[in-house]
Order: C-alpha cells, then sequence, then structure tokens
C-alpha cells in the first residue's frame, strides 16, 4: 500500500504534492529525502502501517518517519479554488511625493492585469496583527511607523517619506505574505502581490522596505509549528541583508540568495548560500550560477516551505538592478526557480520583490509575467492530480 493509497481512504484529505499522484511519483517526490537504501525501509514501514499511523498522517502535521523522511498530509480546502490564489487589496498603496523613484503603482496595476486576465483569483488578505508583527519588528519601530516619527536609521534609509499610508500599505502587504504561505500549504502554489521587503530590519526600515514580510510569516507560522523548515529562495538583484540578520543561526531557516555582489546593500550580512555575481553580467553566466546551486540547496535542506522572491530589477532596463536579463529571461529564471521546488512538492510562496524599470509600466507587467508562471504551473499541477 503506498502513501497515496493510504490517504485516498482518508475522506477530506490529501497529500501535498506530487506524491499524492501514485505510488511512482510518490518516490520521485520523496527521492531527495532519504537514501535510497532508507527510502526502501520508510516505503515498507508505510505498508505495514497501521490505524494509528494513518490517524497520525491525518491531523495535519508533519511527522518524521524513519529517520529524514517527512511526510505532509493535510485536510484538503472546502471549495478548491479554481485559480493560483494570489493576495492583494486597495490598501497595496501608499501615497509618495509626486516625483519619487519608487513604483508604487505597479501593485495596483498588477492585481488588476492579473485579474482582468483572469490568470489569478486576487483576495484581499487584511491586515497583520500586532502580535504576529511583534514576533519580527520591536514596538518602538512599528509605534514610529504609525505616528511618523522615524527612528534616525529609518529616516536615513528607507527612501519612503512618512505618509499614513506607508504604515497601512507594509502592514496589509505584510499579511498578504502570510496569508500566501497559508494558501501554498493547501495548493501548492500561492502569490503575494507585494511583499519581499528583505532589506527591512527588526528595529529599522531600509531600501523601500518597511516591514519584513517573508521573516513576520515565518515566525508566525513557527508559532503553530516549531520545527518547519522554512528556505528563502531570493533572486532579485539585492542580497536580502534584513532577512539574513533576522535568520542569522536559525537551524531551521536557509536563506539562499543571487545578487549582484557589488551593489546594495553596501555592507551585506552573510546568508546561508550566498552566490554574488559580478555587475551586468551576462544571461550565460547568471543561469550557470543559479542552476548549478539551487536544486542541491533545495534538495540538502528538504524545506517544508519555500518563499521566493522573484525580484523584477533583474531586468535590463532596471535603474537599480545592474543586471541584464531579458524579459525572456526572466521567464526562463521563474519557471526554473518554481519548477526547482514544486518538482518536490514543496509548497512555494511567490512574493514580488523589487522593480525599477525605466519604461512605465514594466514593472508591474513583469510581476505580472512572474505570476503567470506560478498560475501556469498550477493549472498543469491540478490537471495532473484530477
Ligand atoms: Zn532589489
Amino acid at each position: 500500500m503506498t502513501l497515496a493509497t493510504i490517504v485516498r481512504g482518508l475522506p477530506g484529505f490529501e497529500l501535498i504534492g506530487l506524491a499524492a499522484l501514485d505510488s511512482e511519483l510518490a518516490v520521485r517526490a520523496l527521492r531527495c529525502r532519504s537514501s535510497p537504501f532508507s527510502r526502501r525501509m520508510q516505503l515498507r514501514q508505510l505498508d505495514e502501517s497501521h490505524a494509528e499511523s494513518r490517524e497520525r498522517f491525518a491531523i495535519g502535521a508533519h511527522r518524521r518517519v524513519g529517520t529524514g523522511m517527512r511526510w505532509r498530509v493535510r485536510r484538503a480546502p472546502m471549495l478548491r479554488p479554481s485559480m493560483l490564489r494570489c493576495f492583494s487589496s486597495p490598501a497595496y498603496f501608499a501615497v509618495l511625493p509626486p516625483v519619487h523613484v519608487f513604483p508604487m503603482a505597479k501593485f495596483r496595476q498588477s492585481a488588476a492585469m492579473l485579474r482582468e486576465h483572469s490568470i489569478a483569483a486576487v483576495i484581499d488578505p487584511g491586515t497583520i496583527s500586532d502580535a504576529d508583527l511583534m514576533r519580527v519588528h520591536t514596538p518602538d519601530y512599528a509605534a514610529s511607523l504609525q505616528t511618523g516619527h522615524y527612528n534616525a536609521a529609518t529616516a536615513l534609509k528607507l527612501g519612503l517619506p512618512w505618509h499614513p499610508t506607508i504604515n497601512v500599505r507594509a502592514r496589509a502587504a505584510t499579511a498578504g505574505t502570510l496569508a500566501a504561505a497559508r494558501a501554498a500549504f493547501e495548493d501548492g502554489l500561492a502569490a503575494n502581490l507585494a511583499g519581499g521587503t528583505h532589506h527591512a530590519f527588526p528595529d529599522r526600515g531600509e531600501g523601500f522596505c518597511v516591514f519584513n514580510d517573508v521573516a513576520v510569516a515565518v515566525r508566525a507560522l513557527k508559532r503553530d509549528e516549531p520545527v518547519l523548515q522554512v528556505m528563502v529562495v531570493d533572486l532579485d538583484a539585492h542580497q536580502g541583508n534584513g532577512t539574513n540578520f533576522i535568520f542569522a543561526g536559525d537551524p531551521n531557516v536557509l536563506t539562499y540568495s543571487v545578487h549582484v555582489g557589488r551593489n546594495y546593500p553596501s555592507v551585506k550580512v552573510p546568508g546561508s548560500v550566498d552566490v554574488p555575481l559580478s555587475r551586468y553580467t551576462s544571461a550565460d553566466e547568471y543561469f550557470d550560477r543559479l542552476e548549478s546551486t539551487l536544486p542541491g540547496a533545495i534538495e540538502r535542506f528538504e524545506p517544508d516551505l519555500v518563499f521566493y522572491n522573484a525580484g523584477v530589477d533583474v531586468h535590463v532596463d532596471d535603474k537599480f538592478g545592474q543586471m541584464k536579463l531579458s524579459t525572456s529571461d526572466m521567464r526562463r529564471r521563474d519557471e526554473f526557480a518554481i519548477d526547482a521546488t514544486r518538482r518536490w512538492g514543496i509548497p512555494t510562496v511567490l512574493v514580488y520583490g523589487g522593480g525599477y524599470n525605466r519604461t512605465p509600466g514594466m514593472t508591474g507587467w513583469l510581476h505580472v509575467q512572474s505570476v503567470h508562471v506560478a498560475a501556469s504551473r498550477w493549472t498543469l499541477e491540478r490537471g495532473e492530480r484530477s
């Protein structure tokens, strides 16, 4: 009896990921989780599993079976979504001075395009609670966003003049990343139509990043599942110094980043796996480095959840990225990153990251392309499962 068979016998439950398909794919999906020998042992152990084991699989927590292998079974949602679930709201907009380099319109613009073309379902995530926010950020910093009295470091480094909507937008966008993570556990893939604000530190904002949405989401999820293993795959042109700082020394969070070495932030905080590139590196060199490092990092760490920062400032026409990927190179990048996690059935959350394209409207369009890749993969998986 395979795990898929066991799970099929449990009304209202499904195995997340490729392992739900059939025994052949179950073996494939689990290949990274154990050596061939222990895998055989573990599958036999599953064959002999009794009613109590099934109950343990079914309660929704992930359990270790034997050594080094985890099964994740969750209650299937009552209503299956018909499209990739994405999170956004009218609050994803903050007022900036009339001439400002940050393309604030990209959030509303991309959400509207995704809706208009029926690429994804766009859902309002509400706002993040104080309790969730304070698991990462200091009370003083959070309060300063409400009053507008930025601390000195934030005033110097954030780059967004204060307005009440700065706080409202950042809280809504942080809620979107947490909501997308919860959706990804049910659907395999989900996206926040913002987020990836990886330069934010617990006590200050930097580089247009107010709150560290991914860190807040990780800590909120870990409240329920303390041993959750999370990987951050950061392919924004810049290194996620704030995220690296927050998770430094945490064995259950792996940060992986491909970025331009000599670019903002000038002082890097080391991550778990850093792949620095030279400025304006060729697409060939970029894919060489990405493709030779990302799959191995995923297979060694065996994450339960991946946050994919699909920053679009890697585009050739970006003002700050100092990279030169074309639009089609970026599609290839998104496909590679998403396939690298989904081939193992790992729940994956796409977040926007940065983008400052010289062509008006292009930044939002590039984000739409990333979400379109995720939506296409999600539709493909759904077809394979049904
Ligand atoms: Zn960036």
